[in-house]
């Protein structure tokens, strides 16, 4: 991860908060921050986006989906250092192994070493042992969509049910602002306005966990960078499929966006959240009419479910 701190890093400059050496330039701002004023400032736009999207009650459960990668290892620590003193909030984190040679196990070893850490519950369950077929089973049998279509749909599945048998009233996931502005912009480029008003955050609906997205206005590289200094441990290495996803292209594009205008993945989600009370007038947000899934149960917007569908149901 040297090259990465190397990137971010105005080593020599001043924090513009104190007289601190600098560890970071965030272009977007124009600030440099030492350590301390860099981890301050992602705790307080993180405790921001909560109380702002998120209505955390007393007496909830929290799930975090916990891959073991950078992303889902700072939302569960800082999460544990919002919550973890509060007795009437409880925090678990849900592994998903889909299955994925060389790539998953290490990333479970690190997510286990991170909950031993700090003491939180920890529920592991397998694609194996849901569905029959691990990820790569299943996608050496059928290939009508990329790894990646079966892998989110299962896995999104997989959680869900989860955080419920752990009575869960929110499941917590680490998508950063990257994420967030690959995904406003990929649903844009394949014209999924229905899509793009789901990303909103949701409102109270009978039978599911409510989503939430309490790192999604943190840059990747912040998050990568909070990781580092506070020595977290966690997996760097890229999952075998990744190559396949479209995301990856929209990701380069942003990327090279955001290097010649800083400040473009913030706009993108900006300007989404002000579209949105627009959009949804015109397109209802789909959780309004769900039905059950004919086959499994779970709720959906047809008659079968996204992942009863890709198990060949008809
Ligand atoms: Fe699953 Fe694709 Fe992510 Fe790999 S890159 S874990 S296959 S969604
Ligand atoms: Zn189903």
């Amino acid at each position: 991860m040297k090259s990465l701190s190397g990137r971010m890093t105005s080593m020599g400059r001043q924090c513009t908060k104190c007289d601190n050496e600098s560890i970071i330039y965030q272009k977007y701002s124009g600030m440099h921050l030492c350590k301390k004023h860099f981890v301050e400032d992602v705790e307080r736009k993180i405790k921001l986006t909560i109380r702002k999207h998120y209505n955390i009650n007393r007496n909830e459960t929290i799930a975090i989906a916990l891959s073991g990668g950078k992303d889902s290892t700072v939302l569960l620590y800082i999460l544990n250092k919002i919550f973890g003193d509060r007795p009437d909030i409880n925090l678990v984190a849900i592994t998903i192994d889909e299955g994925i040679s060389g790539y998953r196990l290490d990333t479970i070893q690190k997510s286990k070493e991170l909950t031993d850490n700090l003491g939180i519950k920890h529920v592991i369950r397998s694609f194996a042992d849901e569905y029959g077929m691990t990820l790569d089973e299943l996608t050496q049998k059928q290939r009508s969509y990329g790894a990646c279509s079966y892998c989110g749909v299962f896995r999104k599945k997989l959680l869900n049910k989860t955080a419920k048998e752990e009575g869960a009233t929110r499941l917590a996931i680490g998508h950063n602002l990257d994420d967030e502005a690959q995904t406003i912009l990929l649903n844009h480029l394949k014209g999924d306005i229905s899509r793009l008003v789901r990303l909103d955050p949701p409102k109270k609906i009978e039978g599911l966990t409510l989503r939430i997205k309490p790192l999604r206005s943190i840059p990747e590289k912040e998050v990568a960078l909070y990781a580092i200094v506070n020595e977290l441990p966690m997996d760097f290495s890229e999952c075998p499929y990744a190559h396949e996803a479209i995301r990856g292209e929209v990701r380069d594009m942003l990327n090279e966006f955001e290097s010649k205008h800083p400040g473009t993945k913030h706009s993108l989600l900006s300007g989404f959240q002000k579209l949105l009370p627009i959009l949804a007038k015109e397109y209802p947000p789909e959780e309004n009419k769900l039905n059950e899934c004919s086959v499994c149960g779970d709720l959906c917007t047809g008659s079968l479910c996204q992942a009863c569908k890709l198990l060949g149901y008809e």
